[in-house]
C-alpha cells in the first residue's frame, strides 16, 4: 500500500496508537481501512472486498449489515438513550435482557451483572469471588486457576488470568494470585509417546497436585474458555472438562466458563460448556451477545453466589462495584434484538449444520506441507503452520510466516487472524454452505502462495 497516497492512512499513523499491534511495523505498512460491511463481507476504502473470516474479532454473529440492530439502537436512543443501574435505578431493556439471558443459560445460572467488555466482566468475577469469600469468612480463598495460553482479557485482573506472554511482558502482570496450569492442547503439549487419554490424565493429576500443594482453602475459582480461542483455537482433549469439573466440585472451587467467544452457538451448542458437558457456576458472555454492534458483556452466575454477595452488601452498605455503562439501555436493546435474530433464524442450528462441512474444509489442509495441525469444532478452527511437518518444529521466528499469510490472505480477499503462525477462522454465524466453500478456496490459494513466499523470505 502506498501510505502517502491515502490521507486517512497517513492520519491514522500520525494520530492513533492501535491495540494489539506492532506499532513500528504499523508506521511502515499503515492500516487496512475498512469502510463498510455487507453480510459476511467487508470492503476497504478502495472498494476491495474481503470475506471477514473471523467475524471481526470472533464476534459478529448476524453479519455486518443487519438493519434490525441499527433500528433497535435508534429507537432506544430516541426513547431513553442512557440511564444507569446504580442505587436501584433500572430500565426495561436491561431487565428484559437479564431475564432473557437467565432463560438461555443453564438452569443453575439465574443472575446477570452487566459490563461493557469481556475484560471488565472477568475483573468483576475476580472481585465478586473475593467479596463473596470475605463475606463467607474465608479470607484466604482468593487464588484463581487459569491455563497457559488462556485468554480472559487485558485489564489488570483479567490480564493476570490471561496466560499469554505478550499480554504480560513489560506490563508487570500477573498481579493477582493466579496459577497458570498446562495448556490442554495435545498437539503441542502432549509428551513424546503419550496418547490423548494419558495427556488428559496428566493434566488432571497436575490440577489435583496444585490444589493439594496450594491448599483448596486458598483457591477461589478455576477459569477457562471451553475451547481456547485467542490462544490459537485449541479444543480440549476428550474427558478434560469432565475431570476439571469433578476435581473442582470435590474441592469447593468455583468453575468460571469464559464464553466470550464460545457463547451463543459458536460451537454448535448454545454455550461452550454444553458442548463439553460441564456446568459452570459463573459464565462470562460478550461479543456475539450484541454481534459487537454495541460494546456489552454479562457476568451470569448462580443463586448461591448472589445470596452471599447480597447478604454482605446489606451488612457493609452496598455492593461497591459497577460501571457507568452497566446495563446500558441502547446496548441492552441491541442485545435483545440480536438474540431474537439468532433465535428466529436459528443461527445456532446453522452453526451445528455447517460444522461438518467447515471442519472438513479445514482438515483438507492437513496434508499441506506447511500445515502441522488443522483443528477446530463448530464454526471455529485454525491451521497451524510449521517449519517441519514431521517433527512439528515451529518456524525459527514465530509470527513471520503468519504475518506473510495474513498479507496474502488479504490479497486473496480473506481476513483471518494470524495468532503467531496459527491462522484462525471464525466466520459470522449467518454464513451459508456456499460461503464456507468460498472461504476454503481462498484459504487454499493463500496456503499455496505461502509456500513460495516463505521460501523467498528464507524462513
Ligand atoms: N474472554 C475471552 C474468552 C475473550 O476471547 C476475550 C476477548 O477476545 C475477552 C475475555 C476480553 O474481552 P474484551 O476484549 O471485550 O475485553
Amino acid at each position: 500500500m502506498n501510505i502517502l497516497s491515502n490521507s486517512l492512512a497517513a492520519a491514522d499513523i500520525a494520530s492513533t496508537m492501535h491495540p494489539n499491534t506492532n506499532l513500528r511495523q504499523h508506521e511502515r505498512t499503515g492500516p487496512l481501512v475498512i469502510e463498510r460491511g455487507e453480510g459476511i463481507r467487508v470492503y476497504d476504502d478502495r472498494g476491495k472486498e474481503y470475506i471477514e473470516g473471523l467475524a471481526g474479532l470472533w464476534s459478529v454473529a448476524v453479519g455486518f449489515s443487519e438493519p434490525r440492530l441499527a433500528e433497535a439502537a435508534y429507537k432506544q436512543m430516541l426513547k431513553l438513550p442512557y440511564y444507569h443501574t446504580f442505587s436501584s435505578k433500572s430500565h426495561e431493556p436491561s431487565i428484559r435482557l437479564a431475564e432473557k439471558l437467565v432463560e438461555m443459560t443453564p438452569a443453575n445460572i439465574n443472575r446477570a451483572f452487566f459490563t461493557s467488555s469481556g475484560s471488565e466482566a472477568n475483573d468483576t468475577i475476580v472481585k465478586m469471588a473475593w467479596y463473596m469469600n470475605n463475606a463467607l469468612g474465608r479470607p484466604n480463598k482468593k487464588k484463581f486457576l487459569s491455563r497457559i495460553k488462556g485468554y480472559h482479557g487485558i485489564t489488570v485482573a483479567s490480564g493476570s488470568l490471561t496466560g499469554l506472554p505478550i499480554n504480560h511482558r513489560d506490563f508487570d502482570l500477573p498481579v493477582i494470585p493466579v496459577h497458570h496450569l498446562t495448556c490442554p492442547h495435545f498437539y503441542r503439549f502432549g509428551a513424546e509417546g503419550e496418547d490423548e487419554a494419558a495427556f488428559t490424565a496428566r493434566l488432571l493429576v497436575e490440577l489435583e497436585t496444585v490444589i493439594a500443594t496450594e491448599g483448596a482453602d486458598t483457591i477461589a475459582a478455576f477459569i477457562g474458555e471451553p475451547l481456547m480461542a485467542a490462544g490459537g483455537v485449541l479444543p480440549p482433549p476428550a474427558g478434560y472438562w469432565e475431570g476439571v469439573e469433578r476435581i473442582c466440585r470435590a474441592n469447593d472451587i468455583l468453575i468460571v466458563s469464559d464464553e466470550v467467544i464460545c457463547g451463543f452457538g459458536r460451537l454448535g451448542t448454545p454455550f461452550g460448556c454444553q458442548k463439553f458437558g460441564f456446568t459452570p457456576d459463573i459464565m462470562t458472555l460478550s461479543k456475539q451477545i450484541t454481534s459487537s454492534y454495541m460494546p456489552f458483556a454479562a457476568v451470569m452466575f448462580s443463586d448461591a453466589i448472589y445470596q452471599a454477595i447480597a447478604d454482605n452488601s446489606e451488612k457493609i452498605g452496598a455492593f461497591g462495584h459497577g460501571f457507568t455503562a452497566s446495563g446500558h439501555p441502547v446496548a441492552s436493546a441491541v442485545a435483545l434484538e440480536n438474540l431474537a435474530i439468532i433465535e428466529e433464524r436459528d443461527l445456532m442450528g446453522n452453526a451445528a449444520r455447517l460444522e461438518a462441512q467447515f471442519q472438513a474444509g479445514l482438515r483438507s489442509f492437513a496434508d499441506h506441507p506447511l500445515v502441522g495441525e488443522a483443528r477446530g469444532t463448530g464454526l471455529i478452527g485454525a491451521v497451524e503452520l510449521v517449519a517441519n511437518k514431521q517433527t512439528r518444529k515451529p518456524f525459527e521466528k514465530i509470527g513471520k510466516a503468519g504475518a506473510i499469510a495474513s498479507t496474502i490472505g488479504h490479497e486473496e480477499g480473506l481476513i483471518f487472524r494470524a495468532i503467531g503462525d496459527q491462522l484462525a477462522l471464525c466466520p459470522p454465524l449467518i454464513i451459508t454452505s456456499d460461503e464456507v466453500d468460498e472461504i476454503m478456496v481462498r484459504m487454499g490459494r493463500t496456503l499455496d502462495r505461502l509456500t513460495g513466499a516463505i521460501a523467498d523470505e528464507g524462513l
